[in-house]
């Protein structure tokens, strides 16, 4: 409730700006005038003598007073170049400073009106500096600057309000409650100067709350029209401000016993004002003088000639330090940038407004070249950590915003992958580009310095160094800070040789975990590519149910699908088993002979030949397991099938590994005989191949189902006989016809190649795995209801390795629970994917044949009909596909 109340304020400040500035402004003046003009319009200095401060101060005092001055202007010089680090040099600090002096106007009128006594609260003047707190307005102007347009502009502001807000309410009361103790002192220059620091803090409260979100906003729109639509200010690495609007919120506990405190404030003022006598405070005193500008102007003594040394000091201080902010802080940053790093001595010229300014401060040139800087705002409760590790070699070079906890020293140096942090670096890519590349020699000597490396380079200057071969192109993404940034890169020099350069703007690339892939899954890469991922289910397989992961471009595929899983599961599901477990590689070796050929087979097909082979085979892994050799001779060329378990593995990798220290110790017994290819196109390895139909590859598995009459005519939209009679046309005949090798099927490929593209295997061994004959049957005790079954013979596949590494792929193996090694039983979940492959097929096949059964039914009714002369034919109820 009170938080939205505060967002309702901040939306209508942040809306309305140049009325609650005109506003804010004219009360002022009119506090002025009133002060000014009512009651003694006199003002000291002017036409009125005030009294002189040495008289009332002790001369100990002085330097007391003197340290603290310089203290507040120093305090205040912080202030304002916090504020400046946030992109406004003067706008900024002008509303900070219109903040402070409204405070004084309104005390100063205020106890005017009372009749209070204001002498000697010049002296007390810097310590209200002191008071005086513009990290709040830092805070807010955070949340503005992190926007992108005006509307978010004034969306921000109210939601920095409706954070900020309350915190700084109660601050303000107990500050005000906090202060106001002194007002009952009984000491009356204590008194005033507490009723004066209650003044300061509600109208400083008054001007944050309306004057400056005004400002702020209007700054914003100002400075965006001014840039053609594109806002100075937009800084999106302050968007992280508003991800870490839960941070901001205050510490409740903290609230608590702020809120408690004031509780118990308040019933000490009530008790000391209403219950017990009276203070002094009402004592009305004399001299109601209008001091204020004098109070304001005291750090800047207006009558010189009557200067004292500690004036004198006061003001060559604020003067020293206002030439500093207004003449030299920009410099000092940009030649401080050039000599941290020498080699941006031949850097282009710096240009003005750069995103490095947006945070922090500077700090001393470490000898690494570079500089670690942070910067903490205590803002009532708010707390904002700010650390940047600036990379100090020309203005658009790699920032590192950090979002280190407020306990970690250690700013982290690598970037924060998200929507603000990619945006804000794609911006600094984008600008680095427009800069001239630095020589070749210093980008060399940038690349190969292990305390500067590449995330001190544009991605120009990474481009002239692929270009110069000293990044070798395919080894971007690992020479990098960060993988996507070689991808980007090469991208970037990619689409300049292509026809159309922005062909790959629509190939995502970003928000990937390139780690995974490198290495492993792909090289050179551009990017990823989104397949669409459905899923058909529930597939009651062997008591169990599945929902099964189809990743495909082809419409109907998983709808026809889920079609047959439902015919399935209301037949009461499929069974399952498991024939075979053993991948197969085939090399080709060859011997000077024919016959010396003969005598290998004749060893391998030995006991001890083949042990002492397996015993090498099995040494190179932990479940790499030698089953059995197939050996084929064609003249003096041998041809090994070795047969090997593989876990839960497709084992591809695993198995040539083992063959190759086989084929060494092969090698150590005929050492006439010559490895010609670890692969001899005997394994055979996507490929079609008779062996694979034959012999089996992989897990070899049959499913089988029954589905009743009824579901049949029900769901599938057909009849058992009609279904029979397609399968054996088309399936059997139709593939034999074709000289077909494991295509006795309609289309297992589709199904295969769907779950493979889900699952992360490979999906070029969709070729031998989707050897399939799929049989059917009329069965029960009518005849009419249908048993169909898949035999797949070489489904080659794994839950580790390859592509299941990946984890969009390892959710989709999760969807089936059968994602990694198996934990129990080395190879179990290989096989339950197999099982799961081959009983998807089975829907798939069930559901496409009924289709076109269904169809076929409807053609021969159409002619049956026209030879009768009617048109009342079935119609086909499944879709028309394209693998129909
Ligand atoms: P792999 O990732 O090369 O090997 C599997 C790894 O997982 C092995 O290191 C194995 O340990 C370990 N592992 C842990 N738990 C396991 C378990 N329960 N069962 C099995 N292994 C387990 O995978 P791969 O299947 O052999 O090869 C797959 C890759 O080969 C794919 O990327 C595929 O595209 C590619 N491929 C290669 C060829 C080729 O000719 N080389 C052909 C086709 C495809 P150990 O070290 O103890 O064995």
């Amino acid at each position: 409730m009170l938080t939205h109340l505060f967002r309702m304020h901040g939306l209508l400040v942040a809306s309305h700006q140049w009325e609650v500035i005109v506003g804010t402004v004219t009360l002022t003046i009119c506090m002025m005038s009133m002060n000014m003009f009512t009651g003694n319009d006199q003002i000291c200095g002017w036409n009125f003598d005030c009294p002189k401060t040495e008289e009332q101060i002790l001369s100990s005092d002085i330097i007391i007073l003197t340290i603290t001055r310089c203290i507040a202007i120093v305090y205040i010089y912080f202030q304002f170049q916090n504020l400046r680090q946030l992109g406004s040099k003067y706008i900024l600090g002008i509303a900070g400073l219109f903040t402070i002096f409204s405070s004084f106007v309104f005390s100063t009128v205020v106890i005017h009106f009372l009749d209070k006594e204001l002498t000697g609260l010049n002296e007390a003047l810097p310590f209200f500096l002191l008071l005086i707190d513009l990290s709040k307005a830092c805070a807010l102007a955070k949340f503005a600057l992190s926007s992108n347009s005006q509307d978010e502009v004034r969306d921000n502001i109210a939601r920095g309000m409706a954070v900020l807000g309350p915190t700084f309410t109660l601050d303000a009361l107990v500050e005000c409650l906090v202060i106001g103790v002194g007002t009952m002192s009984g000491v009356r220059q204590l008194e005033i100067m507490c009723c004066f620091g209650c003044m300061s803090v509600l109208a400083n409260y008054f001007v944050f709350m309306t004057f400056f979100p005004a400002c702020v906003s209007l700054v914003l729109e100002l400075s965006r029209e001014s840039q053609e639509g594109h806002p100075i200010w937009q800084l999106s690495h302050f968007s992280r401000v508003m991800e870490e609007e839960e941070d901001n919120k205050p510490n409740p506990v903290t609230q608590r016993v702020k809120m408690i405190m004031s509780l118990g404030l308040v019933m000490v003022h009530a008790h000391s004002r209403w219950i017990a006598e009276p203070l002094s405070i009402n004592t009305p005193v004399g001299m109601p003088q209008v001091k204020f500008l004098y109070i304001f102007l005291s750090l800047v003594p207006h009558r010189m000639i009557s200067m004292d040394i500690e004036q004198v000091i006061c003001l060559a201080l604020a003067l020293l330090l206002a030439i500093k902010y207004i003449f030299f802080e920009q410099v000092e940053m940009e030649s401080t940038l050039s000599l941290k790093n020498p080699m941006t001595m031949s850097a282009p010229a710096l240009t003005p407004r750069r995103p490095i300014e947006t945070c922090c401060r500077m700090e001393p040139y470490t000898p690494q070249g570079m500089s670690v800087l942070s910067y903490d705002v205590v803002a009532g409760g708010l707390k904002l950590h700010c650390g940047i590790q600036l990379c100090l070699v020309s203005l658009d070079e790699v920032i590192r915003p950090l979002s280190a906890p407020a306990t970690d020293p250690q700013p982290k140096s690598i970037f924060v992958v998200g929507g603000g942090e990619e945006e804000f670096k794609s911006k600094i890519e984008k600008s680095t580009l427009l800069q001239k590349p630095r020589s070749l020699d210093e980008c060399v000597a940038i690349l190969n310095n292990p305390e500067l490396g590449p995330r001190l380079l544009s991605d120009a200057e990474v481009m002239l160094l692929v270009n110069s071969k000293h990044i070798p192109a395919y080894k971007l993404e690992a020479m990098m800070e960060r993988p996507e940034r070689g991808v980007a890169i090469r991208r970037q020099m990619i689409s300049a040789k292509l026809p159309s350069p922005s062909a790959l703007s629509s190939l995502p690339y970003t928000n990937y975990d390139y780690s995974k892939v490198m290495g492993a899954c792909c090289e050179n890469v551009i990017g990823y590519m989104p397949v669409p991922v459905g899923v058909a289910g529930p597939l009651h397989l062997d008591g169990k149910q599945f929902q099964v992961p189809m990743a495909t471009t082809e419409g109907c595929l998983v709808a026809s699908t889920n079609r047959g899983c439902r015919a399935i599961a209301l037949g009461g599901g499929a069974s399952s088993r498991i024939l075979a477990d053993s991948m197969t590689r085939g090399p080709v070796v060859r011997l000077p002979s024919a016959c010396q050929a003969s005598e290998v087979k004749a060893w391998l097909e030995s006991t001890d030949g083949f042990q002492a082979i397996k015993d090498a085979f099995d040494n190179t892994s932990r479940f790499a397991r030698l089953q059995k050799l197939l050996v084929a001779l064609a003249g003096r060329n041998l041809y090994i099938r070795f047969h090997s378990k593989t876990g839960d593995a497709m084992g591809m990798n695993m198995i040539s590994k083992g063959t190759e220290q086989a084929l060494s110790r092969l090698q150590q017994n005929f050492p006439e005989l010559q490895v010609v290819a670890i692969s001899g196109n005997y394994c055979t390895d996507k490929k079609p191949a008779a062996i694979n139909w034959i012999e089996g590859r992989g897990k070899s598995a049959v499913c089988e189902a029954t589905i009743p009459a009824k579901v049949v005519r029900e769901v599938l939209k057909t009849s058992t006989e009609a279904l029979v009679e397609v399968n054996i046309s088309k399936n059997l005949v139709g593939s034999a016809m074709a000289g077909s090798i494991g295509g006795c099927n309609a289309h297992a490929a589709n199904l295969v190649a769907a779950i493979y593209i889900a699952c992360g295997q490979d999906p070029a061994q969709s070729v031998g795995s989707s050897n399939c004959i799929t049989l059917m049957e009329a069965s029960g005790p009518t005849g009419e209801d249908l048993y169909i079954s898949c035999t797949m013979p070489s489904i080659e596949l794994g839950t580790v390795g390859g592509g299941t590494n990946l984890p969009p792929q390892q959710a989709c193996l999760q969807m089936l629970g059968v994602q990694g090694a198996s934990q129990d039983c080395p190879g179990e979940n290989a096989r339950q994917l197999a099982r799961v492959v081959c009983a998807t097929v089975l829907a798939g096949e069930l559901s496409l044949m009924a289709a076109l059964a269904a169809g076929h039914l409807v053609k021969s009714h159409m002619t049956h009909n026209s030879n009768h002369g009617s048109n009342k034919g079935n119609t086909a109820s499944g879709r028309r596909c394209s693998f129909l």
